[in-house]
């Protein structure tokens, strides 16, 4: 590790204030958003927000998604606010397509994301959305991220646990791995410590199958014990963890702290921000 690593905060979510103006119009029509943003109390971050919490972190870069909205029409209004945000951003923000695979224009929709400058899909809620994460439309989506050197951020739900908004509706972690294998090669992101796939790293067999599967830590102390991501580094391997914090539901500065005092120094560097930079990279370079 040569100098500074700049710290990245790999799981934010960001949205138009005009949707967030009109949460209670969309809550009526998308029913996983009225579960997750219904309540007044579930915070809705524009980019001004989010700059100032990269500032007060020291974040120098954030990678952004919106939300897994059901219709076209919110969608749409959700890449392109972040395709504007990520523009006059200078770098700073690095922002992820959304899509819905159960529409049946998804893939030009998307296309057209990624040629505004996403780089990356997600965070994807396959059952929350209506399609099956094994299905034919996934496997396109997978082979036309494979091509573009496009990473998938995926909600994973956990099995087991706590109850929470926007818990169930992900992909399963058995959902993932079955999928990360028909795909090697194909980099994807198991959200929230990827719900206990890790364990399975243990199995060699496993291992190989899903080794362009990396984990993030969003939310991480609203579900484990800190001391899990150290588990999670010695299970996946200091350059399989990336940092994230689902800004705005928690801000990045205290869990940053909170992982540089926990982590060595060098496997910090990799998991608050070197991770990242290589994952999403080589978009960005374009
Ligand atoms: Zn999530």
């Amino acid at each position: 590790m040569s100098g500074h690593t700049a710290l990245v905060d790999a799981h934010v979510h960001l949205f138009p204030p005009a949707q967030a103006d009109a949460r209670a119009q969309i809550a009526e029509r998308d029913g996983t958003f009225a579960e997750m943003y219904a309540t007044p109390a579930a915070k809705m971050a524009g980019v001004d927000a989010l700059t100032a919490a990269m500032d007060e972190a020291g974040i120098e870069s954030a990678v952004a998604a919106g939300f897994a909205f059901r219709t076209e029409s919110d969608i749409e209004a959700q890449n392109a606010y972040l395709s504007v945000c990520a523009a006059a951003s200078r770098g700073r923000i690095w922002p992820l397509a959304t899509t819905n695979l159960a529409l049946p224009g998804w893939r030009r929709a998307l296309e057209a994301a990624l040629a505004a400058g996403a780089c990356g899909v997600g965070e994807l809620r396959p059952h929350n959305q209506g399609w099956d994460p094994l299905g034919p439309e996934s496997h396109v989506l997978c082979e036309l991220a494979g091509a573009a050197g496009l990473p998938l951020l995926w909600h994973v739900s956990e099995p087991i646990g706590h109850a929470y908004p926007g818990k169930a509706g992900g992909i399963s972690p058995v959902e993932l791995y079955r999928l990360a294998a028909a795909h090697p090669g194909v980099r994807m992101v198991a959200a929230h410590l990827g719900g206990g796939l890790s364990f399975y790293l243990d199995m060699p067999e496993v291992r190989k199958a899903i080794d362009s599967v990396y984990f993030d830590t969003a939310a991480v102390s609203l579900l484990y014990h800190i001391e899990s991501v150290t588990r999670l580094v010695a299970l996946a391997g200091a350059d399989h963890v990336i940092f994230g914090s689902d800004f705005p539901m928690l801000p990045p500065a205290r869990q940053l702290k909170r992982l540089q005092a926990l982590l060595d120094d060098d496997v910090a560097a990799a998991v608050c921000g070197g991770n990242a930079g290589i994952l999403y990279g080589n978009r960005r370079a374009r």
